[in-house]
């Protein structure tokens, strides 16, 4: 049988992390079986979904490139893949299970359930189950049930969870997992009084008449698991496997949130994480690939991703890994393409006039050479406007002491600073090696190091001691701009060292 796997998500919130990292490996073990990749929208909680959620679901995975075969924009043979448009069914298929004898209906008022809820504070040592629903309307003769049922009175339709045994099933991942009946929430509502179903019932439902092989998701889903498998076993059907994944815990050792940093991949995209660094690194959360290496395609994950290189243990999300990461893609990447990606950053930073400012003809083409300085430098895409800020417009004058060499004052930090602008002139910047040695000579007749040479021209420069490479920098503004900068840093300096 082919593979078939899905991705359900219920659009109630931003796509994060956990929900990227269980849609990748669904997709990476259909591509690597030669299967399906299913996209499902599990909307059953009419109040909390939202048509922003699902917008936001498909801008993620367009972004990351990942793409399903069949869902609900694509369409295919199992549609409708949006659960509101399947409503009609899940009754269906609810009733079958009444008439089988394997639920009932359920005529207790909201009332008296919330009188039993706040009736039944565990004891210490009870488990959930054991102050769940009383099962009150299970003993109701079955006749009678449909009668009351037909008559209008507002019901629900609940799961017969049996009284004793035990309900087994073997994760891909975990092995056997088997649940003592009585520990099992008790009689779980299928259909609501609405005639909505719940998560539980169309989840069943939809697996089953879209014929999924295997069902990837998170651990939390677990508890889920036995009254799903109660479900397919009083339906008569086979169930799918089940492969729940190693959760994603912040570095304290809780579930990520939003209290470690960003969670959802819009922040991250925001920031400029390359989709090829986010992709590699969630598919390292929890599983590995091959030995001795760090960095793969969207393609070679896909050939080499196996339930077997699955972790059992949970999986730490490093921020700091993740930048490493993206540092690596960033500097992959070549420089007309960097560009591109970069120049919506310097817009909305307002690296050519007010923020949301395109450039002018000549901002273009000095932010296109620009762009090779720093490509070594970043860490994510939002940090090249203010790396770049100098040459677009003139820094303000740094603090004096960061003209200063160490050891040196600021007498002789001017004297510097007036010995390289002179130099400038005399070298030809588009020989940047010669360039160098120039400074290289002067700095020893002057004896003084390369770098306390040219420290103060750097600053006077690029407004920072830490700046893109100075040579090419200057060649970029020009010379007038450069020694009208070296001038007025020379005259503060001269201020400072003639002060009391
Ligand atoms: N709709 C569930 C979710 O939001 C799906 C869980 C499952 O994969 O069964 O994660």
């Amino acid at each position: 049988m082919s593979v078939r796997v899905r991705y359900a998500p219920s659009p109630t919130g931003l796509q994060h992390i956990g929900g990227v990292r269980t849609a990748l490996f669904n997709y990476l073990f259909a591509r690597a079986n030669g299967g399906k990749f299913i996209l499902r929208l599990e909307d059953t909680d009419r109040t909390r979904s939202s048509e922003e959620y699902v917008k936001n679901l498909y801008d993620t995975f367009d972004w990351l490139g990942i793409r399903w075969d069949e869902g609900p924009d694509v369409g295919g043979p199992k549609g409708p893949y949006v659960q509101s448009e399947r409503f009609g069914l899940y009754r269906q298929y609810a009733e079958k299970l009444v008439a089988a004898g394997k639920a009932y209906y359920c005529f207790c008022g909201e009332d008296r359930l919330s009188r039993m809820r706040s009736d039944a504070e565990p004891e210490e040592g009870e488990g959930a189950a054991s102050y769940g629903y009383d099962r009150a309307c299970r003993n109701i003769e079955s006749a009678e049930a449909r009668r009351r049922a037909e008559a209008g009175e507002a019901h629900v339709i609940r799961l017969k969870i049996p009284l004793e045994g035990t309900t087994k099933f073997r994760d891909l991942l975990l092995g056997e997992i088997e649940w003592k009946n009585a520990d099992v929430s008790p009689d779980p509502v299928l259909l609501k009084s609405d005639g909505f179903p719940t998560y539980h019932l169309a989840n069943v439902v939809d697996d089953h008449l879209m014929e999924i092989t295997h069902v990837m998701r998170a651990q939390e889903w677990i508890p889920s698991a036995p009254m799903h498998m109660i479900m397919y076993e009083a339906f008569g059907w086979t169930p799918p496997s089940l492969c729940h994944l190693p959760m994603v815990l912040g570095s304290d050792g809780h579930k990520l949130s939003k209290r470690h940093g960003a969670t959802a991949v819009n922040e991250f995209r925001t920031k400029g994480y390359v989709k090829e660094a986010l992709i590699n690194y969630v598919a390292m959360l929890g599983a590995s690939y091959e030995d001795g290496r760090d960095l793969y395609s969207l393609e070679d994950l896909a050939r080499l991703f196996r339930i077997d290189r699955i972790n059992k243990a949970p999986a730490v999300f490093d921020y700091v890994k993740l930048e490493w990461f993206n540092g690596q893609y960033i500097r992959a990447k070549e420089d007309g393409e960097l560009t591109e990606m970069l120049l919506p950053f310097a817009v909305d930073a307002g690296l050519f006039g007010a923020p949301g400012t395109r450039p002018s003809g000549g901002q273009d083409s000095l932010f296109r050479s620009a762009v090779p300085l720093v490509k070594e430098r970043l860490s994510y895409l939002s940090e090249a406007p203010a790396k770049l800020a100098y040459l677009f417009s003139e820094p303000p004058l740094a603090p004096v002491e960061e003209f200063i060499p160490k050891k040196l004052d600021a007498p002789r930090a001017a004297e510097l600073l007036a010995i390289a602008a002179a130099l400038l002139p005399d070298c030809d910047l588009s020989d940047i090696p010669a360039s160098e040695e120039k400074f290289r000579t002067k700095a020893a007749e002057a004896g003084c190091k390369l770098g306390d040479l040219m420290m103060p021209l750097r600053v006077a420069v690029t407004g920072s001691r830490v700046s893109p490479p100075l040579f090419e920098s200057i060649r970029l503004l020009g010379l007038p701009a450069v020694l009208a900068r070296a001038a007025k840093a020379r005259a503060a300096l001269a201020a400072a060292g003639s002060a009391p």
